[in-house]
Parts: structure tokens; sequence; C-alpha cells
């Protein structure tokens, strides 16, 4: 191999999951496995180059000037890069190989480049620290100087990874490095790789050795989260964040001021499928935004109000007086349209502050990112005098500290850019122009010299045209040979004896005098120190920029709360909705409610729908109703409302009391993942099984179908007894339960606290009319056929369709056994009459009969008997 392929091999092997950028020439060139990726993922063409070796390295390259756009694509891609580039000129290097090193290493998690990340989304780094049946999980989004960590437990291997993955669902990482090696990374890593666009360092076991001196050193303060552990799994999480920062920042402290822990106790827990069925942020099939909550509710002006809407949307609160809080704020900007306007055209100027400031923390930053922080800094003035007169306590206080201690910082450090950097800067730091005139005395001094220098030059022009007569005599400069006078062939016997002769050109001669050295190296050198000068200025006006982190981030906290709360406002006002009433109750009453995303899509009238549920007489709802009716629509809108009420949102209704709610589970839709093995019956299952065992009396489940993926009585069983358990005194949490099993119905006689409903469809001749309408009772039929044929299903089709249901109805009609169900369907439901029987029996506490009774349950289980 030759040494150049050595070296590469050498990097490559300690980069070994990077596509390694590897500089030769004019270009950065990728060899073997990296160019053969890259070239497909790029379509980029494929070459060879001879590396000492039979055969040639594969190889494929991009040139040099252009390398951000591919960079930016293959992290898109989930790819990691690192480059490494030329130290030295191949001159340099006087026929010895170059000298090379990685100058820079970019991962999907800590993108620092706004350019390269969507500004709508926090970019979230998670480092999972999997020990036992526990693992510590920390996200942070290197833009907001924070490590969000928690702490997740399953009683097996099953519930750890569900655990795990409602936490990732949550975040959504671009980027998870794993601890453990072996199967569980497997299982995460498949799971990871399909379902979301991440990339994985699994088995980075170096990076979460817990480490005193480390974490001590990244918070002096020592200001940890109750019962954090340096040197328990939490601790190594936090590590593995730091030191995985460090590494690809090139930094040895990064700049992470907090970790900042979040339970179950601070949000309503979602799982994963629940956040996808609800479409909070992407719609199920074709995950995009428009057809979300989050499409209706983000109507803020700024990047980090819309990441922070976005946040609040996936973490509704579940303390009563927060939300109550946030409900002050929307309302004092919903009743106030002058402030409201005004708040919202003064953010539309805003730029990103915490991004940008990300920029300056990691040195990566130019001066026209100081010039939009500094324009950004200027709206704070403007939003202290319009937050001046509010009474909402969020506001207040925020004006509070506007027009404080913080505000005067905001105010110092716009002062300090503003009489640092000139208003216009260029784009490169290293070529000067950029330290505004006056705030450094040399600069001035120096940048007077070159421009005196430039005139005398102008003087000399005039002078030597003279001398010499030449008219067209022009004096000119190239970065290589430097000033010089440029006389045309014709005049070239005109020249004097003291002109040095420079450059022989086509039509031209170009020569230089002792006097016009003399110049050059005047302004040259003037220019040179006053470049080198403002490159240092703009550096300690960096250092400057940073010292003010924490105003910074708690201006930027101002700017995103206020642009939500007016957003929410402005959506409110837009959609007609309502302040819901927030408490601590049981109740969930609703008056006229909508579908906040189905009311934005239906061309005619939405008809709105009024819902009452409680832990007590109305804790389950079974809906029944043709295909198409509005049951999801109907389910899934109450599942919405109770989320915007617990984001402090107003909500699509004309009257709402909401009873705080822990937890939200849905069991909407089946969907088949093969790619985990599960059927579409597997799957319902195991979402039923997680309801089952994390639902509480404060939640609120919606089952949308339950046991449609098998034989009919098996269905209707499982859908059943899971009935009787969310709705029996064990859990009693609040259910809405839509189902096809019109035999269902039966329970609202048996179990206090179920209630039927139905969604009103009128049956005209052949046809149906969905009236919408949710009312009390059981439906009366399925209407399946009228929906196949509003579908299109052909004519012949739906009138066998008809001929069929009418035998199977008639035959039906007479068998005993239908009655049966009818009237004690626990007992036709199952297989075996004996166990049934045995079940029956053992359920029994005799000690707690009356005579009266157990004379009644013998004969009721005798007849039981014979019936079977
Ligand atoms: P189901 O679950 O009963 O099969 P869906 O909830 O899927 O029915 O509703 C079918 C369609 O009916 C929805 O896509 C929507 O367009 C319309 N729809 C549902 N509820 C309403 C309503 N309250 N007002 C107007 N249109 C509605």
């Amino acid at each position: 191999m030759s040494p150049m392929m050595q070296h590469y091999l050498e990097i490559k092997k300690q980069y070994s999951d990077y596509i390694v950028f590897y500089r030769l020439g004019d270009f950065y060139e990728m060899f073997f496995e990296d160019a053969k990726i890259v070239s497909k993922e790029l379509e980029l063409v494929l070459t060879g180059r001879d590396c000492g070796e039979d055969e040639r390295a594969p190889m494929c390259g991009i040139p040099y000037h252009a390398c951000d756009v591919y960079i930016g694509r293959l992290v898109e891609k989930g790819y990691k890069v690192v480059v490494c580039e030329q130290m030295e000129t191949p001159a340099q290097a006087q026929g010895n190989i170059v000298r090379r090193d990685i100058v820079r290493i970019v991962t999907p998690g800590t993108l620092t480049d706004g350019k390269l990340l969507d500004e709508s989304k926090n970019n979230y780094l998670c480092a999972l620290n999997i020990y036992g049946l526990t693992a510590a999980c920390a996200f942070c989004d290197i833009s907001r100087a924070m490590i969000e960590l928690t702490t997740v437990n399953g009683s097996d291997e099953d519930e750890l990874f569900q655990s795990i993955i409602n936490e990732l669902s949550l975040f959504k990482p671009s980027e998870v490095i794993i601890n453990a090696p072996g199967e569980r990374v497997a299982r995460l890593t498949d799971f990871l790789s399909q379902n979301e666009k991440c990339s994985i360092t699994a088995s980075a076991g170096e990076y979460f050795i817990p480490d005193q001196a480390l974490i001590k050193n990244q918070f002096p303060d020592e200001c940890f989260p109750e019962g954090f552990s340096i040197s328990g799994t939490d601790g190594g999480a936090c590590a593995a964040i730091i030191r995985y920062i460090s590494e690809t920042q090139k930094t040895s402290v990064p700049e992470i001021t907090e970790i900042c822990a979040y339970g179950s106790e601070s949000f309503m827990s979602i799982d994963a499928s629940t956040r996808r069925n609800l479409e909070l942020c992407e719609t199920l099939r074709t995950k995009e935004r428009r057809g979300s909550l989050l499409w209706v509710l983000d109507k803020t002006k700024t990047s980090p109000g819309a990441r922070l809407m976005r946040k609040f949307i996936e973490q509704p609160l579940v303390n009563c007086r927060a939300v109550q809080l946030r409900q002050g704020a929307v309302a004092e900007f919903f009743s106030h349209t002058i402030l409201r306007d005004d708040v919202r055209a003064a953010l539309s100027g805003a730029q990103d502050l915490e991004r940008l400031f990300t920029k300056v923390q990691y040195g990566t930053s130019n001066a026209r990112d100081l010039i939009a922080i500094k324009q950004t800094l200027s709206i704070f003035p403007k939003l202290e005098a319009l937050l001046c007169d509010t009474s909402a306590s969020e506001l207040s206080s925020m004006y509070n500290s506007l027009r404080t201690e913080l505000g005067e910082k905001l105010g110092a450090l716009y002062d300090f850019i503003d009489r640092a950097i000139t208003d216009d800067p260029p784009f490169l730091v290293r070529e000067g122009g950029l330290i505004k005139k006056g705030f450094n005395s040399d600069v001035d001094e120096l940048r007077s010299m070159v421009t005196e220098s430039r005139e005398y030059l102008s003087q000399i022009e005039s002078q030597e045209k003279e001398l010499t007569g030449i008219k067209g005599l022009k004096i000119g400069y190239t970065k290589v040979f430097g000033y010089y006078i440029e006389i045309t062939k014709s005049n070239i016997p005109l020249v004097p004896d003291r002109y040095i002769r420079k450059q022989t050109l086509t039509n031209c001669e170009r020569f230089i005098t002792r006097e016009l050295k003399d110049m050059e190296s005047r302004i040259l050198g003037a220019n040179d120190k006053s470049i080198g000068l403002e490159y240092e200025l703009y550096l300690s006006a960096v250092e400057n920029v940073k010292s003010y982190a924490d105003a910074i981030f708690s201006a930027a906290g101002i700017l995103a709360k206020t642009d939500v709360y007016a957003a929410l406002a402005e959506v409110a006002l837009k959609n007609n909705y309502v302040c819901p009433e927030v408490d601590y109750s049981d109740l969930i009453e609703l008056k006229n409610s909508r579908h906040p995303v189905v009311e934005k899509f239906t061309n005619d009238y939405f008809v709105p729908n009024d819902v009452s549920l409680d832990c007590g007489r109305n804790r389950t709802m079974i809906i029944t109703g043709p295909n198409m009716a509005g049951k999801s629509t109907y389910m899934r809108q109450v599942a919405l409302i109770v989320l915007m009420a617990q984001i402090g949102s107003f909500v699509p209704a004309e009257e709402a009391r909401i009873g705080i709610c822990d937890r939200l589970f849905t069991r909407i839709g089946a969907s088949d993942d093969l790619s985990s093995g599960s059927s579409t019956f597997m799957v319902e299952m195991n979402e039923v099984a997680y309801i089952l065992k994390h639902a509480t009396k404060k939640s609120l489940i919606i089952y949308d179908e339950i046991g449609r993926g098998t034989s009919t009585y098996d269905g209707m069983s499982i859908a059943r007894a899971v009935l009787e358990y969310t709705t029996g005194k064990k859990l009693g949490a609040k259910t809405m339960f839509a189902t096809h099993y019109h035999e269902l119905s039966e329970l609202e006689n048996s179990i206090d606290g179920v209630k039927n409903y139905n969604i009103a469809a009128k049956k005209r001749g052949d046809s149906v009319t969905f009236l919408r309408k949710i009312v009390r009772g059981s439906a009366d039929d399925s209407y399946g056929i009228e929906v196949a044929q509003l579908a299109g299903v052909p004519a012949e089709v739906i009138r066998r369709a008809r001929q069929i249901l009418k035998k199977l109805e008639e035959e039906n009609a007479n068998t005993p056994v239908q009655k049966t169900e009818a009237v004690i369907p626990e007992i036709s439901l199952f297989d075996s009459a004996k166990n049934i029987l045995a079940e029956e029996l053992k359920s029994i506490d005799v000690n707690t009969l009356t005579p009266i009774e157990a004379m009644g349950k013998l004969y009721e289980l005798t007849k039981k008997a014979k019936e079977l």
C-alpha cells in the first residue's frame, strides 16, 4: 500500500463508523466501502485509485469547496462524517507525504450549523444507558445547553423495550448512542432504523463510564436533579453525552449547563402508538405535517416558537396550576387583539437566537451571526413595552424580568455588538472589514494609513503620466505581483530607465518603481496588520458575547413562549375555540365539541357533538354505528381536546370542563408490523396488553375496535373481557369503546357505569345517510352493505350480499342459541362450558350470600348447565 493509503486506513480504523472525507488537492476523496456508499447515496461516479496493490481501490470524490452540501445530505440520511484535511501544501511537505489531520466531525445529533437543521424541530442526541431492567435516557439538543434526563424500568424485557421506545418517540432523536452490546441493542437498532430517521452508535461502552471528575467539572455548582447519581446509570448517560459532544465539537468542556429531570409526574404519559394514532405532529400514513394537530396549532412566527409549540404538544402537562398559567397568557392575547397583533408583528423580525448563539459557543459563527443576534435583541425593548400592561402572571413575570436585570444585560449586549461590528459585515472573518469604525483606535489608524496610501497611489499615477507623457499609463494590482505600472506595447519606447520590467502580456508590459514598491509594502503591511487585528478583536468580541449565555437563553425562552401563547390565541380566535375549565375532577364534559383537524377538511358543516365522561356512572361509552359514521373521529376528537386543554390551549367546543388525565391511550386501527414479525392481531394485542398494564383511574382510554383480527367468537370474547377489566373496579378508567359487536351493548344492563351510544345514520331505501350526531342507545344496524355501495362496490356484488344477508338473518332467527347469546352472552362466548361453570362457582363467596341469594344462584347455575 502507498504511504498515503496507509495513513488513510489508520484514520479509517479510528473512525470506522464514519464516512471519511480525505483531502487530496482540490477534492475530498472517499475510498473502499465509504466510496461505494457515498456514490450510491449521492449519485456520484464511482472510480478507482491505484493504491499500491493489485486491485484499484474504489474511490469517489467531491470538490472541496462544495463539501458542506454533500456533508449535509449525508448527515440528513443518518451518516456521520469526519473531514481529514491537508495541513500543509505539497511544496511545504518537500516530497514527503502531506501532513493531514481530522479538522471536523459531523454527526446528525451534534450539528450546530442552522443551515443543515430543520428549524421547526429540536435536534436531539440521545444516550441510552441500559443496565438490567433499567434504562437511563439522556437527551440533549446542543443548542439548548441542557440535558433532559429520565429513567425507565420494565418488569421484563418487552416492557423495558416498550418504555424506551416511548421515550424515543417523544424526543425523536436524530442520533442515539447505546451502551450495551448484544440482543437488546439489535432490537432497538432494528426499531430505530425502520421507524425513525436516526443514526445509531451501538456498543459505545467507553462513552458511558461514570466519571465524578468529568461531571463535576462540567457542572461546577453541582446543581443536580433530585436522586441523581453521578456514578449510577443516569450519571453514565450524562457522561456519554458530554464526552460525545466534546469529541465531535473538539472542545474539552461542552456548553452544557444543566441537567433537568423529567418523568411521568411532570407530563401526561403518551405511548408511542398513541402518539402516532393521534397524529400529533405528523400524519399516520404520509408522515406529513399537514393534517396533524401541530399543523392546526402552529401559527408561531419564530423558529424557537415553532420548536416550543411542538414540545408543548408532545408533553402535555398534568399540573393544573401550570396549565392555568399558560391558559392565562393565551386568554390575555385572545381578548386583546391589538396587543396580540403588535407582539406577533414584533416577533416576525426575530431570528433563531438559540441556534445563532450555539454557533458562537462552538466557534463556528461569523460576524453576520453576531449582527443577526443584535437584530433579534432589538426586539426585546419592544416586547417589554408591549407586555407592560398585561395582567396574566406568565406575561407579567416575563415583563418584569425584561424590565430589570435581564433587560439591562440584553441592552448591554446589543450596545456592545452595535459598537464592535459593522452593520453589513462580510461572510469571512479573516479578511477584515468587520470591526466598526470608532471601536478600536489601532484599527482606525491602520485603515486610514491604507486609505491615505491609496490616495497617494493615484497621485503617483498622475505624476508618472505627466513625467513620461504616456496618457494610458495606469497603476494596477494583483495578488501575485503586487502593485505595477501598466504600459501598452505602443508606448514602450517612452518608458524611462528607472522602470523595472516585471511581466510581459500580449498587449502591454508591467513595470515597478522603487517608489511604488515602498508604497506597496506600506499599504500591504498596514492592511495585513489591520486584518489580523480585526480578527483578534472579533475573537474577543465572540468571547464577550459568550459570557452572556444565561441572558441569551432566558431571552430565547421568553421569545419562544410569547410566540407560542400569541399563536395559540390567534388559532383560538380564528377557529372559534373556547377556554376549557381545567381541574383535578374526574370529568370530561364537552358541549358541541369538534375535531380540530377534521373540521378543517370537511367541505360541508362539521357536526359538533357532546361528551360526558366521569369515573362514576358515565365511565365507559360503548359506541356503535356503521362504518364511516364518524366513530373514530368522535373518539379522537375527545382525546385531542383533552390533550389541547393540558397544553394550555383553548379547545374546539362551545363549553368544556376537563379533569386532568394522567395518561392517554389509544388502540386504533391496525397495521401489520411485519418488520418485527408481528401480525395485525399480534400488534393489536400488544397494544391492549400495554394499556391494561399501565392505565390508571385517571387515564383516558380509546379503543377503536378490538378483536377484529380473529374469529368472531374469539374476538368478541376478548373485546368483552377487556371492556369488563377496563371498566371494572380494579381499573375504572374513563373509556370510549367503538365496536361492531352489537352484542356488547348488553353490558349497559349488567355493568354500572357503561352507557351505550351510537352515531346516528338513517336508511332511506337502499342507501344510508350519515347524521354524524352521537345519541344514546345502541345502533340497530351496521349498514355494511350500504357503505360498500357508497364506496362503489359493483351492483352485482351488492345485490348478492343482500341475498346472503337475508338468508343468514332468516336462519339465525330460527336458531335458539342466538337468543341465548343475547340474554346471557357470557356463556355462549366461550368454548369450554365446563370451565365457565367452574369459574363461576369459584367466584362465589358463599359466606357473603344470604340463603335466598344462594338459592337464586343455584337455580341460575343449574339452568345454565342444562342449556349448555
Ligand atoms: P368511522 O370510524 O365510524 O368509520 P370516521 O370517524 O372514520 O368513521 O369518519 C368518516 C368520515 O366522516 C371522516 O373522515 C369525516 O370526513 C366525516 N366525519 C366524521 N365525523 C364528522 C362530523 N362530526 N361532522 C362532519 N363530518 C364528519
